[in-house]
C-alpha cells in the first residue's frame, strides 16, 4: 500500500503492532511484553481512561452515548425491529468496551467452547482446554478452586448491593422451576442469582486497569492514544505495518513480526476491508485493491437481542422512587462515597437467570435464555426513570440463528461501517422471542411477585397471540451489546472463515485478528471474559510461534505460509 507524502514514519522498531487497546488488546500488550525481547506498539483510537464516570460503576450510563468514550455507532433500520435503527455502543478509550460495559463476569456454557473445537477441528478450544486459561487470568473473591483461579489480574467480586424486588424475582423464578445458583461460571449457567462482577471494592475493573496499568513502565511497550488506524500495509501478501492518523497527521509504523487487529467486532472487519481483505467484488466496487478475496469478512454477525419487559409494582421500593427526590439521591451518593456500595456501585443489571425458553422441548438440553433483571424502569435508555415503583426483566435469546453483517460503504477510514444485525430474521428466533415473553409473564405471576400486584407496562398485556408477541418483541428489542463473529474462526478451506484456529488471517502472512470478532458462534452469556480468554490463548500462540522461529524450526502451517517466516 503506497504511503502519501504527508505520512511520517514512526520512530522505533516493533515486533508486534496491536491495533485497539480494548479487552483483547490490553491482555495481549501485557502478555507479549512479559518477554523483554519483544517490542510492542499498542495503538488506540480513543483517549486515556481518565474520565471519572468510567470508574464509578453507575457511570456506565454516562459513558454510553458519550463521544469521549463511545464510537456512537448506529445500526441500519432493522426489519425485524419494525424498522427501528438502534444505537450500537462500542468503547473508544483505553480498555475499549470493558471501560464502558456492565461489568458482568460470565464465561458462557461448556458446550459453546466444545462447538468451537468442533468447528475448528482443534480440541484446544474445548471447555476442558479453555477452563485453565479462564482460571489463569482470574482473581476470584472466594480464592482458588476447581472452577476458579486466584492471584490473576482479572478481579471477580460479588456485588455490593441487594434489592428486595430482586430477591422476590429470584424466588418467583424458583417457583417457576428455575433453580437458585450462587455461581454462573462453572460451565453450566442454569439458575437464578446475582451476577458476579469485574470490580475491585466497588470500582470498575476494566481490562485496562487489570492488564495495562501494571505494565505501563515496561520499556518494550509503547502505547499511543488518539491513533486511529486507517489500514494495514502489505508488501505482496505479507503484512508489514499499519498506517494511522493522529493529530491530523498520517503515520506509518512497521511490524517486524505481525500486526494484530484487536479493534473489536465492528472495527476489525472494517479495517480488513479497508486494507483489501474481504469480498473481492465488494472491495473493487469501492476502488480498493484486493489483497485477498475472503468473503467471510464482516459476515456472520451475531448479537444478543434483549427484550425489555417492565412491571409496575405496589408495596416494594425500587430505584425509581428511592432516587426520585434530592434526599434519596444524597443517601445513594453518601452510601457510595463512604462504603462504595449501593445503587452507584453497579450498572442497572444485577440479578441474572438462565432458563429454557420451552421447558417441554426435549431437544433443548441447556438454557437458551438469559435474564438481566433491574430494580428500575424507564421507557427508553437515556430517559428518566418512571416515578412509580417498577422493575425490568430483560430477556435475551442466547444462541440466535439470525445472522447479520458489518461492511464498509466507502474507502474512507473515518466513515462508520454499515451495521446490519438482522435481528429476529428467522422463524426460530421469533418463536423463541415469543416464548421468552411468555416465560417472563409466568415468573411475574408466580406467588413471590404476585403479592406486589405486578402490572406489565412494557410491552403491555394487549400482546397475547403468538403473532402479537412476535410483533411485541420487534417493538421492544434492543442490543445488549454483544456483537461477535464478523471475522470468524474456521478451517482454512471453509469459505466463510476469516482466521484459522490460531487466529491467523487466512491467505496472508503476518496478520492475526484477536478479539470478539473471531468467535464462530456467540457464547451463551456476556462476551467480555470470553474475549479476554481468547486474547490469553492468542498470546500463548504468538509467543509459541516466535519461539519456534527463534529455535530455527519451520512452523508448519495450513495457512498460506508461516506467519513469521518472512520476518
Ligand atoms: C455498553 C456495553 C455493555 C456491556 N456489558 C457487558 C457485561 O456486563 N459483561 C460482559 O461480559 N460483556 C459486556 N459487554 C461486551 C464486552 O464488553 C465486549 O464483548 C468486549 O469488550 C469486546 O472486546 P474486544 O476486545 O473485542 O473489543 P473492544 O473492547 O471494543 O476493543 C476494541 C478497541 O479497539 C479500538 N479501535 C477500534 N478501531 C480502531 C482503529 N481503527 N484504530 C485504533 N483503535 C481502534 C477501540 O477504540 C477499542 O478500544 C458490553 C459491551 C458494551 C458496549
Amino acid at each position: 500500500m503506497p504511503t502519501t507524502k504527508a505520512t511520517r514514519r514512526v520512530e522505533g522498531e516493533f515486533d508486534y503492532i496491536i491495533v485497539g487497546a480494548g479487552t483483547a488488546g490490553c491482555v495481549l500488550a501485557n502478555r507479549l511484553t512479559e518477554d523483554p525481547e519483544i517490542q510492542v506498539l499498542l495503538l488506540e483510537a480513543g483517549g486515556k481512561d481518565d474520565y471519572h464516570w468510567i470508574h464509578v460503576p453507575v457511570g456506565y450510563l454516562y459513558c454510553i452515548g458519550n463521544p469521549r468514550t463511545d464510537w456512537l455507532y448506529k445500526t441500519q433500520p432493522e426489519p425485524g425491529l419494525n424498522g427501528r435503527s438502534l444505537s450500537y455502543p462500542r468503547g473508544r478509550v483505553l480498555g475499549g468496551s470493558s471501560s464502558i460495559n456492565g461489568m458482568i463476569y460470565m464465561r458462557g456454557q461448556r458446550e459453546d467452547y466444545d462447538e468451537w473445537a468442533r468447528i475448528t477441528n482443534d480440541a484446544s478450544w474445548s471447555w476442558t482446554s479453555v477452563l485453565p486459561i479462564f482460571k489463569r487470568s482470574e482473581d476470584h473473591y472466594a480464592g482458588a478452586s476447581e472452577s476458579h483461579g486466584a492471584g490473576g489480574p482479572w478481579r471477580v467480586e460479588k456485588q455490593r448491593l441487594k434489592w428486595k424486588i430482586l430477591e422476590e424475582f429470584s424466588k418467583a423464578a424458583q417457583q417457576t422451576g428455575i433453580p437458585a445458583t450462587d455461581d454462573f461460571n462453572r460451565g453450566d449457567n442454569t439458575g437464578v442469582g446475582y451476577f458476579d462482577v469485574n470490580q475491585k471494592r466497588g470500582i470498575r475493573w476494566s481490562a485496562s486497569k487489570a492488564f495495562l496499568r501494571p505494565v505501563l513502565k515496561r520499556p518494550n511497550l509503547t502505547i499511543i492514544t488518539g491513533a486511529h488506524t486507517q489500514r494495514v500495509v502489505f508488501e505482496g501478501r505479507r503484512c508489514t505495518g499499519v498506517e494511522y492518523r493522529g493529530d491530523h497527521t498520517d503515520y506509518l509504523a512497521n511490524a517486524r513480526c505481525e500486526v494484530i487487529l484487536s479493534s473489536g467486532a465492528v472495527n476489525s472487519p472494517q479495517l480488513l476491508e479497508l486494507s483489501g481483505i474481504g469480498n473481492g467484488a465488494r472491495l473493487q466496487n469501492l476502488g480498493i485493491e484486493v489483497v485477498r478475496d475472503l468473503r467471510g469478512v464482516g459476515e456472520n454477525l451475531q448479537d444478543h437481542l434483549q427484550l425489555r419487559m417492565a412491571y409496575k409494582v405496589d408495596g416494594v421500593r425500587t430505584l425509581n422512587t428511592a432516587s426520585a427526590h434530592w434526599w434519596g439521591k444524597l443517601m445513594i451518593g453518601m452510601q457510595y462515597a463512604l462504603f462504595q456500595s449501593g445503587p452507584m456501585s453497579m450498572s442497572p443489571s444485577q440479578l441474572g437467570a438462565f432458563a429454557k425458553s420451552d421447558p417441554d422441548d426435549r431437544s433443548l438440553t441447556r438454557p437458551d435464555l438469559e435474564y438481566h433483571v433491574q430494580p428500575l424502569s424507564l421507557d427508553r435508555f437515556g430517559e428518566p426513570l418512571h416515578r412509580f415503583n417498577a422493575f425490568t426483566a430483560s430477556v435475551c435469546q442466547l444462541r440466535p440463528t439470525s445472522r447479520g453483517s458489518i461492511h464498509i460503504e466507502s474507502a474512507d477510514a473515518s466513515a462508520p461501517p454499515l451495521i446490519a444485525p438482522n435481528y429476529l430474521s428467522t422463524d426460530y428466533d421469533r418463536r423463541v422471542a415469543a416464548n421468552a415473553l411468555r416465560l417472563t409473564r409466568r415468573i411475574a405471576a408466580a406467588p413471590a411477585l404476585a403479592r406486589y400486584r405486578p402490572q406489565e407496562i412494557l410491552p403491555g398485556v394487549q400482546f397475547q397471540t403468538e403473532e402479537e408477541l412476535q410483533q411485541a418483541a420487534g417493538a421492544v428489542g434492543t442490543t445488549i451489546f454483544h456483537p461477535v463473529g464478523t471475522c470468524r474462526m474456521g478451517l482454512s478451506d471453509d469459505p466463510g472463515a476469516v482466521v484459522d484456529n490460531r487466529l491467523r488471517v487466512i491467505g496472508v502472512d503476518g496478520l492475526r485478528v484477536v478479539d470478539a470478532s473471531v468467535m464462530p458462534t456467540i457464547t451463551s452469556g456476556n462476551t467480555n471474559s470470553p474475549t479476554l480468554m481468547i486474547a490469553e490463548r492468542a498470546s500463548d500462540m504468538i509467543r509459541e510461534d516466535r519461539r519456534t522461529r527463534v529455535a530455527g524450526n519451520a512452523v508448519t502451517q495450513t495457512n498460506a505460509s508461516p506467519s513469521m517466516s518472512a520476518v
